[in-house]
């Protein structure tokens, strides 16, 4: 049985039972068997299932919102933005899926057509992240269905109740429960996914965990799709409006309580600013609200996990014992439920775990740099690469330190943002593999080559040359005879 709890007040709200190897056996086989059907209904059909997932999800928003903030803790505010945020990304691959996946010729001549159709995987696994159960479960879930596939969906231990719900919506949509099926359980449940019929793992989680999928997943020979953590930076320079790069560097730091997997990590500001930044973000970040995730002001509810409240405060003490200034918060607060102050370290370095390492909570350092080439190497000095961030007046200036930057995404004067219409990757260890954009359609078919050519003595009529070259399959055999096209 799985224990879910209220990270406002750290006490139990439900119990769900968990998948075991039996069950998990039971559903694989029921997905393989359900997804031809599923595929051969036609991408009309299933979007307009799809369709229908949106209005549901709309109607029912708030219950939805209610339940995200109370077993994740996110404030309420915040969850009603995701969800209504999931319709953008439903509306994308509505628009778009058709024209993605649609059957292309790409060569006809002398009676040869040569065609790229694009087919499901198959059985796919979701693996999914509690911070943004909604959207990373959509990024997911919704092309994977539309473009044909059966999905096994296993939400984060810690967002079990809005993943079953998320199933629950698309089985009321028409998605048949066979095709879309939620797996209960933690990691150890997640683990007995990585086998056949799975053709394709689709994980969203930490690099620790995402490296053991990849290994679980090899000797399978799946497709395997890693979204993983950051240490995302943002280099404020000399140029910008202090005030405003302050307010903004809070909220790419702060929103979620900092549990975004593109949050602002690390903070560098140029060291003619430096200062009066640092007072500023502090006034700003000191100034957010916190409090219990269902009032309606609250801007920072509690963590979503009590182990992360250890994490923040090592790193915050590490920090002040190598040199950091405390700016504001640096402690667990005192009411019950899982709350860490959101925290500003000044005078941070690479050598804390703060500048270098995942904090995942409100906690952030900033570091003073003396010009851009010092901003450009403490942003390349990190083993990951989801995205970065330049707040400056001239869009060359940022763009050619973004360019010298390995991350996925790359941001002029914004932050901690996501869009439909553009690929969500990272580089190194923030991941393989593309969500979103058409590149995040692409993900959940296989290019099939077909070659189609018409019976030789139709087309030219010279019968015996051409029949061996018709059967033939290499690229002599291709070449030889009168009939094969030269260009062939
Ligand atoms: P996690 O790695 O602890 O867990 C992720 C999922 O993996 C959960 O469903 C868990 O049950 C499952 N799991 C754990 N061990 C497993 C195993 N051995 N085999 C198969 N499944 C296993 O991560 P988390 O705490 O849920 O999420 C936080 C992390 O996710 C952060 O690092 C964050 O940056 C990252 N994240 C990345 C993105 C992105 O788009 N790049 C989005 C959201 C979150």
């Amino acid at each position: 049985m799985l224990q879910v709890y209220d990270p406002a007040s750290g006490q139990p709200i439900a119990t769900v039972r968990t998948d075991d190897a039996a069950s998990i056996e039971r559903k694989l086989v029921r997905a393989a068997a359900a997804q031809p059907a599923w595929a051969r209904l036609g991408l009309q059909a299933r979007a307009e299932a799809i369709a229908r997932f949106a209005a549901l999800l709309e109607a029912e928003q708030e219950r939805l919102a209610i339940l995200l903030a109370r077993e994740v803790g996110k404030p309420i505010a915040q969850a009603r933005a995701e969800i209504a945020g999931v319709q953008g990304r439903i509306g994308f691959f509505l628009a778009h899926t058709e024209e993605t996946i649609a059957e292309q010729l790409v060569y006809r001549g002398g009676g040869l057509e040569e065609r790229i159709r694009y087919e499901p995987l198959g059985v796919i696994a979701h693996i999914s992240a509690w911070n943004y159960p909604w959207f990373v479960a959509t990024n997911v879930v919704v092309p994977a269905l539309l473009c044909g596939n059966a999905v096994l969906y296993k939400p984060s231990e810690h967002a079990t109740l809005t993943g079953l719900e998320l199933a629950r919506l698309l089985h009321r949509s028409g998605v048949p429960a066979e095709v879309c099926i939620p797996v209960v359980g933690a990691g150890e449940v997640g683990a007995l996914l990585l086998r056949p019929p799975v053709r394709g793992v689709f994980f969203t989680g930490s690099h620790a965990t995402g490296v053991k999928v990849a290994a679980a997943a090899a000797p399978h020979l799946m497709r395997v799709q890693l979204e993983l953590g950051g240490k995302d930076p943002l280099y404020v320079t000399d140029d910008v409006d202090l005030e405003w790069a302050a307010r903004a560097a809070a909220e790419g730091a702060m929103y979620n309580a900092g549990q975004s997997c593109c949050a602002v990590e690390r903070i560098y500001a140029h060291a003619a600013i430096y200062e009066r930044f640092v007072e500023r973000l502090a006034a700003a970040v000191a100034g957010l609200r916190v409090g219990d995730p269902l009032e309606e002001t609250t801007e920072v509810g509690p963590l979503c996990r009590q182990a992360q409240l250890q994490l923040l405060q090592a790193q915050v003490e590490e920090a002040l014992a190598r040199g950091g200034r405390l700016a504001c918060g640096g402690r667990r607060l005192e009411r019950p439920g899982w709350y860490f102050a959101p925290t500003v370290i000044a005078d941070a370095h690479h050598g804390m775990e703060l500048m270098t390492e995942e904090s995942f909570g409100p906690v952030i350092g900033v570091q003073p740099v003396a010009d851009d080439e010092e901003a450009l190497a403490r942003m390349r000095d990190t083993r990951y690469g989801l995205t970065a961030s330049v707040f400056c007046a001239e869009r060359a200036r940022a763009e050619r330190l973004l360019a010298q930057l390995e991350t996925g995404s790359a941001y002029w004067n914004c932050c901690d943002r996501v869009s439909p219409r553009l690929p969500w990757s990272g580089r190194r260890h923030s991941g393989v593999g593309v969500t979103l954009s058409r590149h995040g359609i692409l993900a959940f078919v296989e290019p099939r080559g077909w070659h189609l050519r018409e019976p030789s003595w139709r087309v030219h009529g010279c019968a015996g040359a051409q029949a061996a070259s018709d059967a033939g399959s290499g690229q002599e055999r291709r070449n030889e005879g009168p009939c094969s096209p030269a260009s062939g």
